[in-house]
């Protein structure tokens, strides 16, 4: 029991932001700070902090409350488990007895295991500081490794005594119950007979966000090849391999600070980089990295770059990474070391200047690492080519954001040389795959989960979705939602003029389009097009409400979801940098242009195509066709030579 005094003076020193603000990117939003709600998932931030109210709300889901309450929410804690937290947080004592045994029973299990898994990672590090084994084979080897003393204890590393079952009798001892030792995988259980799992090996405590003992990593200091050189803790109630990054724990303000984080194949890594300075750097020790981990990521910061050595496996391992990192949202840049060197021998042989150099000048977009590292292989061989493309386009097509899409294909289209137009209908066919499978699995998942306030995920286009001019229809339709009512500056078309027109986004595309004639073939898209040009010859400013609440579903569901886009996108761009919603601006009227001119592109390949196949048929006036073939070859050159001087960025 904790005395009353102290429940209020923990109760009254606790500032909501500090503790929710350790699991929670939290930005100023007037006098409330605002973030990603970290109970369900969301792509806009709806959950709100009020330090002078002292309790957090998330508009999404509706979770809110105290300090304490978040606490017990999100770490499961018990309410005293809470309060001991804070206590311990705000150096407030607590006057509390030891556990007995029997108390120990009576926790609730998980409870037992954070006890039990605590009272190990404790055990193993007296063992390395205090007993003479300890000292002598792990403390050295970790000196040996070039670990200082001041980071062997920031990271509790630890040793295991070399004997069968030393440390399971201990802990008996200690009134600790079998189950829960055998639960967290520490003692192996054999008819009636203990071992213990860790025996002998240097251990490396994983610990959840809050620094909290959840399992271990243990490394062998024999070099028999027939030993695994690592092993780790099996899945339990608190260690869930694929929800945990090591070294998060210690990563996380850094991450904050440099925007970025460090991704690494080990422990050894992480301690390597973190005291060389470089504190921002996490792992997915144990297992490839997960969805689950690349969301915890994306909590603190929206890139991550991954370090790893260039042999076979890691390359198919980062290829992997990179495409679920794509899928998240998150930007994503590749170091590989040099040949027989990972970051934890790179970090060790060199300063913490020329690390962070190396790392500046060796990190690569996944784009040009793709390209680079596959290129080599390829050679001039036109289908082994043709794979490539098709590998990297399937990787720009991941990415949610259009902009960033339009810019990454642009990137591709010059590395290797490559028609843009040929990538962006590589990229539309690769985009209609991964939306028609993505619908069967988010229905599937639909029912599973309340989704909150996140738009949908999926366009209902409904059947007639197999244009080759979907594409660009769609990102006019998104233009006209996104920035249909902002103003753009055009620069005049002849040279001479200085004088620069001024129109809305909209006002513009519905001149370009009806010049043109142009039709949008898919229905939803002409009619949310009619929509725009009914206003315009009405003189008056489409209501994005009236779109998204049209009755007609499909309109109402894009409208949505392009509309909670632009929002997500203007939060982050006013919030990073002034200087990227300068960009905004810049890049618009550019945007737009592009926009209609891929359009026109695309339907006067349609119309080569279609009198092309007139050709096949002998009785046509086969002189009069090939000159409307010619001509619209002509129009394409031009297009194609407008679109090349719209450079995006
Ligand atoms: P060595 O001294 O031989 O270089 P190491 O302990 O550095 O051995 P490596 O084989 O170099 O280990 O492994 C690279 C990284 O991957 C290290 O950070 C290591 O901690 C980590 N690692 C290796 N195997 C595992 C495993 N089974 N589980 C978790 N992490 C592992
Ligand atoms: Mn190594």
């Amino acid at each position: 029991m904790i005395p009353k005094e102290t429940v209020d003076e923990i109760l009254e020193t606790s500032r909501v932001e500090d503790v929710v603000g350790e699991y929670v990117t939290l930005k100023k939003r007037g006098v409330n700070l605002l973030g990603l709600c970290p109970f369900h998932n969301e792509k806009t931030p709806s959950f709100t902090v009020s330090p002078t109210k002292g309790i957090y709300k998330c508009f999404g889901c509706g979770k809110g409350g105290s300090a304490v309450n978040f606490l017990m929410d999100h770490e499961h804690y018990s309410y005293p488990e809470a309060l001991k937290f804070l206590a311990n947080k705000y150096n407030i004592e607590l006057e509390e007895e030891e556990l007995t045994a029997e108390e120990v029973q009576q926790m609730n299990e998980k409870e037992s295991l954070f006890i039990v898994t605590q009272f190990a990672a404790e055990y193993f590090q007296n063992q390395l500081h205090q007993s003479e084994e300890g000292k002598a084979i792990g403390l050295s080897y970790f000196k040996e490794r070039g670990f200082r003393q001041d980071t062997i204890e920031k990271f509790k590393l630890g040793y295991h005594p070399d004997a069968w079952d030393t440390f399971t009798k201990t802990a008996l001892k200690k009134g600790y119950n079998i189950d829960f030792l055998e639960k967290t995988g520490l003692t192996i259980v054999k008819e009636d007979k203990h071992f213990d799992r860790f025996k002998g090996r240097v251990i490396f405590p994983i610990q959840n966000i809050s620094g909290r003992v959840i399992g271990f990593g243990g490394r062998t200091l024999l070099a028999d090849k027939k030993i695994a050189k690592y092993l780790n803790s099996p899945e339990s109630d608190i260690y869930h391999k694929s929800k945990v990054l090591y070294g998060l724990n210690h990563a996380k303000k850094s991450i904050i600070e440099n925007d970025n984080c460090f991704l690494v194949e080990g422990y050894t890594d992480v301690i390597s980089m973190s005291q060389n300075g470089v504190e921002n750097v996490v792992s997915s020790s144990g297992t490839s990295l997960t969805v689950d981990q690349i969301k915890l990521i994306k909590r603190y910061t929206s890139n991550i770059t991954i370090l790893f050595d260039g042999d076979e496996a890691g390359i198919k391992a980062a290829f992997r990474g990179i495409d679920l990192i794509l899928t998240e949202g998150l930007n994503v840049k590749i170091v590989s070391f040099p040949e027989s060197t990972d970051p934890d021998s790179f970090a060790q042989s060199h300063s913490n200047q020329e690390l962070i150099d190396f790392l500046n000048e060796a990190a690569v977009d996944f784009i040009r690492y793709k390209t680079q590292l596959l290129l080599a292989a390829v050679g001039d061989d036109p289908i082994k080519r043709a794979k490539l493309i098709k590998e990297i386009v399937g990787s720009i097509a991941l990415i949610p954001d259009p902009i960033s899409r339009s810019v990454y294909l642009q990137e591709c289209s010059q590395l290797m040389e490559i028609d843009e137009q040929s990538l962006l209908s590589e990229l539309n066919k690769v985009r209609r795959k991964n939306i028609s499978d993505k619908a069967i699995e988010v229905e599937r998942d639909h029912k599973k989960e309340d989704r909150g306030f996140d738009p949908p995920q999926v366009k209902d286009f409904g059947e007639k979705h197999l244009n080759v001019n979907d594409f660009q229809e769609e990102d006019l339709i998104r233009t006209f939602i996104k920035y249909g009512s902002k103003t753009i500056h055009l620069p005049s078309q002849s040279e001479e003029e200085e004088e620069k027109e001024e129109l809305t986004v909209a006002d513009f595309l519905i001149n370009e389009i009806e010049a043109d004639e142009l039709t949008f073939s898919h229905p939803v898209f002409s009619k949310i097009y009619e929509i725009y040009k009914k206003s315009f010859e009405e003189g008056i400013q489409v209501v994005e409400n009236d779109l998204v609440s049209n009755k007609d579903q499909q309109i109402s569901s894009l409208a949505i979801e392009f509309l909670l886009e632009r929002y997500s996108l203007s939060l982050n761009w006013e919030e990073k940098h002034k200087i990227l919603t300068v960009k905004e601006v810049d890049i618009l009227p550019k945007k737009v242009h592009k926009g209609i001119c891929s359009w026109r592109l695309a339907k006067v390949q349609e119309l080569i195509e279609q009198n092309q196949d007139l050709l096949k048929d002998e009785s046509v006036d086969y002189a009069s066709i090939y000159s409307v073939i010619l001509r619209l070859q002509e129009a394409k050159k031009a297009l194609a030579n407008e679109l090349g001087r719209i450079i995006l960025k």
